[in-house]
């Protein structure tokens, strides 16, 4: 029976189609190699013999030479053998993007996502300007429209947060106390939410290790685009947390991450692209996407000396206890 609801417009927060959705950031601004890049998209590997999940991709930024869209970027990671998706929304326009899409009625059924303050945005919230200087609203304002947003459709995972010593210098003190206080709030919201929270740690193991520590970690927390040694991932998984590989456990210059690879469980194990960036090997530099992913998984099963099947199998159903999903896919 037609609803008497059925011709009104969507609100204005719900946009008419998933596949209109433009991206709403470009890899190339953010990139130096600027013009030097090829930014053509590279071939398709050969499928994988059983479907894994990205577990970690950015859908709203467009890079390449070709422009893909959302559907795009699902159906090739579909013909890849990678049958869903995880985008994470990490700056405020991101984050809001991130959930229109999940909110659209013709989302794909294979993507869900998951939208946080950046550690890196949650420095420039507290000083109050991004980058070019324009006015930022105040980190309890971004914290708490995240929280918002986390509540509606599609929404399993609260990522990602942590903390980035690499791009916040030693001396700043207050942004580092900005990104540590960002850090607490998207714990304490991954616990009241009952969802898992995805991990970004650049250069500050030992201090995201503190904090959750003394917080007291989620249930389910997943160290996304894993970047310790041997010794960091077993105090990892020791704890009970997650590790997620992208493309730069490929990469030649990795002997210290696939030591870390070597020495956990698939259990533990998780993978993901951080799509457009990390592409895997020989592909490192180009534009990355999902489908790229049996690239990375052939280099888990090597390093963990499993057959591509299995090491696909056990992944997935990793992710697939972490995110309580997808529930209809399991087998
Ligand atoms: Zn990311």
């Amino acid at each position: 029976m037609p609803s008497p609801h059925e011709t009104e417009p969507a609100p204005a927060s719900a946009p008419a189609s998933a596949h209109a959705l433009a991206p709403v950031r470009d890899r190339e601004a953010l990139d130096p190699r600027g013009a030097k890049r090829d930014r053509s998209w590279p071939p398709a590997p050969e499928p994988l013999p059983y479907p894994v999940i990205d577990n970690h991709c950015h859908l709203d930024f467009s890079d390449g030479d070709e422009e893909l869209g959302v559907r795009d970027h699902v159906e090739r990671a579909a013909a890849a053998g990678v049958d869903a998706q995880i985008t994470i929304g990490s700056d405020l326009e991101a984050v809001r993007w991130t959930a229109a899409l999940l909110a659209a009625p013709d989302r794909p059924e294979s993507l869900r996502g998951g939208v946080a303050v950046h550690p890196n945005e949650a420095a420039l919230h507290a000083r109050g300007t991004d980058h070019d200087g324009n006015a930022l609203i105040g980190l309890d304002e971004a914290i708490a429209e995240v929280s918002t947003l986390l509540r509606g459709p599609g929404m399993i995972v609260v990522g990602e947060t942590g903390l980035d010593w690499f791009r916040t210098s030693r001396g700043d003190e207050r942004a580092r106390a900005a990104q540590i206080e960002s850090f607490r709030a998207h714990i304490a919201l991954a616990k009241e939410l009952d969802l898992p929270l995805q991990i970004h740690d650049r250069d500050a193991h030992r201090d995201v290790l503190e904090v959750l520590d003394a917080d007291g970690a989620p249930e389910r927390t997943v160290f996304h685009c894993f970047s310790g040694d041997a010794e960091f991932a077993r105090e990892c998984v020791d704890r009970g947390h997650y590790l997620s590989f992208a493309g730069t456990v490929t990469f030649k210059n990795a002997d210290g991450l696939r030591g870390a690879l070597a020495e956990v469980d698939l259990g533990r194990v998780m993978v993901e692209t951080d799509a457009p960036f990390l592409t895997p090997v020989p592909y490192r530099g180009r534009p990355n996407s999902s489908y790229l992913i049996p690239l990375t998984m052939a280099t888990i099963a090597e390093v963990t000396g499993t057959e591509l099947e299995h090491a696909c199998r056990a992944v997935r159903a990793t992710t697939e206890e972490v995110y309580a999903w997808p529930e209809a896919l399991a087998a």
